[in-house]
Formats: structure tokens, sequence, C-alpha cells
């Protein structure tokens, strides 16, 4: 049995080593992924004690298709940083 991030696996076939060491494999997978009105802070909370958070976050900003929380973001996090980004781009 791994202890990859199951919220993750239908959607890559072929997943990243780092992902082994993701805490979230040890959760319910439903936490990282909240209904409409509920918190990501639980799930955030466990992404903070992450040591791959980094990581994890920064795979999630390039893929946009990806839902649910990632390294500590909300999919909704996720989307305002891209936009500051492209913003900041298109001002310079
Ligand atoms: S940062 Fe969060 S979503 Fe990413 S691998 Fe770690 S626990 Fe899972």
């Amino acid at each position: 049995m791994t202890n990859r991030p199951p919220v993750l696996a239908p959607l890559l076939p072929e997943l990243p080593a780092w992902m082994d060491r993701g805490l979230c494999g040890q959760f319910d997978p439903e936490l990282f992924h909240p209904e409409k009105g509920e918190s990501p802070n639980p799930a955030k909370r466990i992404c903070m004690q992450c040591e791959v958070r980094v990581t994890c976050g920064r795979y999630a900003l390039a893929d946009p298709g990806l839902d649910g929380v990632w390294g500590a973001l909300s999919q909704r996090d996720r989307q305002r940083l891209r936009r500051q980004r492209r913003q900041k781009r298109e001002a310079s």
C-alpha cells in the first residue's frame, strides 16, 4: 500500500516521488477537498506540517486543473496567486 496522496492517484498515473512523503496520505482525502462552504483550514494545518509543502504548492500552482488543497493552498488561493503573478508580469 502506498502513502501517496490518495486524492491524486486517479489523476496522475505516474506520480512524482515527493508525493510519497506527503502527510495527506495519512488522512481522509475528503479533508483535502472541502465542499462548498466548508473550511480548507484543517487540510492547510496538516500541509503546514508536511515536509514537501513547498514542492507541492509549486506543483499545484503550475496546474490550474487541480482542485482541492495542495501545499497549504486552496484552489481559491492558487487562483489568486496566479492572477497576482499575471498582473505583475503585465505591469512590468
Ligand atoms: S503539502 Fe499538503 S497536499 Fe501537499 S503533499 Fe503535503 S500534506 Fe499533501
